[in-house]
């Protein structure tokens, strides 16, 4: 696979001025590395592009990681009257889907009718329209339950008594990052992380761009024909870089953060519960072994690289879900806790909840082209993706047509999208692997199983036990096929192992990533323990 071929900064050539340059030009410089930078920098890469993607932190680092983590239609955009948006929504879960199985799957949601909220048949009409807006073949209906005897009733206040159960997908959305990122990569893209963009100029047809590798400061200038702007909370800051590149538009910051505490309940059916401000809250078997409860909307205007849970949100977000579950849940309950900073497209509402979470495409259509992003979601990413690079098209002169729909990403070659089926001949396969390990390297790696397991036929060949099921194969394959390079990237981003670790793990793959020269001065972490 690509990754091996992956070159840093170092290793290309230095230049002086913009026609100084030997090597060719690349057709696309992708800025960021969130999903939707990983997103574009694949769907181009596969369409024969020369792309080159740059990300100055890790992959995901930053919005990215820090989701609801739904493959979701978001029903509460209906009430905004986003009916396109809810569709599009609605139509990319059943294609991300099959693309991706093993870290993309279904969820029932349960719903609870609160008597004094959104009326009964407000909610009953809410959801046939999102049954019907999008087409589904894989995910079944919704329907009305009886909490009484309805397995998720037993946690709830007895008041609640009827709720609504529909389709929505869950994804590891650090990992759909990566993943895309490494497709990318197989097709021939050129990923730097750690390598952050600090300029960016017009030169008649070309666009010459300052690199910097954040572990060395080294610095690389690079030619390419186009750009894309997909920096998220950053956009405005890059847009201003070059001042041919004037934007109409404008991001808006709303910070979102989540609790993580352990589980209050014991079967797979998340919630989703009505607030009194008209907002909604989740509460989501995660990890095995715990809820996720969020989220929040909070307006910010500072520096977006840093931002952390404040502990009036914390407050809200405990009083919101109490008020649905027998036992209250408290500030002295959380075990983890992450926040992060939607991009989202300055629309000009008043509240912040009610901001689109759709996209804004920019095309800056000169010779030298820019397409910049604002707004949008996880969920829409791949969509996004296929738009941005249609829009290059006259400009950069490519014929190749839109191919991600029907393709899968890296781990997803899982027959029928059929996951029960695909664990099964796991076991069957790898009779020696732990059932729990077995779970966890099915999940995040798909087929990619094989891979990772290569020349191994026994758990003594795992290698050494960080801690938290983190075994020295699993960090091997991170490091040699998705660029982890610190502790960090490993234990809260390709994984959450670090929910589950070990007092001494982080030290421990700290020092493992030493000792083969990394990690040691990658930058700090934006999701810290609570
Ligand atoms: C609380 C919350 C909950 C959410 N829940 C959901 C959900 O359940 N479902 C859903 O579909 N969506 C959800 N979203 C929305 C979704 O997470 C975002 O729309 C998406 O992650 C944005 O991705 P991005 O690639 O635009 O931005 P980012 O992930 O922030 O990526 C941009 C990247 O650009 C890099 N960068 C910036 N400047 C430079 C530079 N100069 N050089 C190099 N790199 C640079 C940054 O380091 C960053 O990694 C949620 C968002 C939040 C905050």
């Amino acid at each position: 696979m690509g990754v091996a071929g992956n070159r840093q900064p170092q290793d290309r050539p230095e230049a002086g001025p913009a026609d100084d340059f030997t090597e060719a030009p690349a057709d696309l410089l992708v800025i960021g590395g969130g999903i939707n930078g990983s997103g574009i920098a694949r769907d181009a890469a596969g369409r024969g592009l020369k792309v080159v993607l740059c990300e100055k932190d890790d992959l995901a680092q930053h919005t990215s990681s820090a989701s609801t983590k739904l493959i979701h239609g978001g029903l509460r955009y209906l009430e905004h009257y986003d009916f396109l948006l809810v569709r599009h929504s609605l139509q990319e879960r059943e294609v991300l889907l099959r693309s991706a199985p093993h870290i993309i799957w279904p969820l029932r949601f349960l719903l609870p009718h609160h008597r004094h909220l959104r009326p009964r048949w407000l909610i009953r009409l809410g959801l046939f329209i999102y049954d019907h807006l999008g087409g589904r073949e894989l995910l079944p209906a919704s329907r009305g339950v009886d909490l009484r005897r309805h397995a998720a009733g037993a946690v709830l206040k007895p008041v609640f008594t009827h709720a609504f159960e529909y389709s929505d997908c869950w994804v590891q959305d650090a990992r759909l990052v990566v993943l895309n990122a490494r497709d990318a990569c197989d097709r021939g893209a050129t990923v730097l992380t750690r390598t952050r963009c600090n300029a960016l100029q017009r030169h008649g047809s070309y666009w010459l761009a300052t690199l910097q590798d954040c572990r060395t400061g080294n610095t690389l200038r690079l030619r390419a024909r186009g750009v894309v702007n997909a920096a998220g909370p950053w956009v405005d800051q890059v847009l201003r870089y070059d001042e041919s590149a004037a934007s109409e538009h404008r991001v808006r910051l709303i910070k979102g953060s989540h609790i993580v505490v352990n589980k209050l309940f014991d079967h797979p059916y998340p919630y989703i519960f009505q607030h009194r401000d008209g907002r909604v809250m989740f509460a989501i078997p995660y990890e095995r072994d715990y809820t996720l409860l969020g989220t929040t909307d909070v307006e910010i205007h500072g520096d977006p690289q840093a931002v952390a849970i404040e502990s009036e949100e914390i407050d809200y977000i405990c009083t919101a879900v109490s008020e649905y579950f027998r036992k209250p849940v408290v500030p002295q309950d959380v075990v983890w806790s992450y926040a992060g900073v939607r991009p989202l497209f300055d629309d000009a509402s008043q509240n912040a909840s009610k901001v689109t979470r759709d996209y804004v495409l920019q095309l800056d259509d000169s010779a030298a082209p820019i397409v910049s992003i604002f707004g949008g979601k996880i969920t829409t990413y791949r969509k996004l993706a296929e738009q941005v690079v249609d829009m290059l098209q006259p400009t950069l002169g490519f014929a190749a047509p839109a191919w991600t729909a029907g393709a899968t990403l890296p781990g997803g070659a899982i027959e029928n999208a059929d996951f029960d089926a695909f664990q099964s001949d796991c076991r069957k396969r790898f009779p020696w692997l732990d059932a729990d390990v077995l779970l966890d390297y099915a999940r995040n790696y798909g087929s990619e199983i094989d891979r990772l397991l290569q020349g191994r036929g026994a758990m003594a060949e795992l290698g050494t036990h960080f801690g938290g099921g983190l075994y020295e194969c699993e960090l091997q394959y991170l490091v040699e096929h998705e660029w982890a390079e610190s502790a960090e990237d490993v234990l809260w981003r390709r994984t959450k192992k670090g929910l589950h670790a070990r007092a001494d793990t982080r030290q421990r793959v700290s020092e493992w990533l030493k000792q083969r020269g990394l990690g040691a001065t990658a930058r700090g972490v934006s999701q810290a323990g609570a």
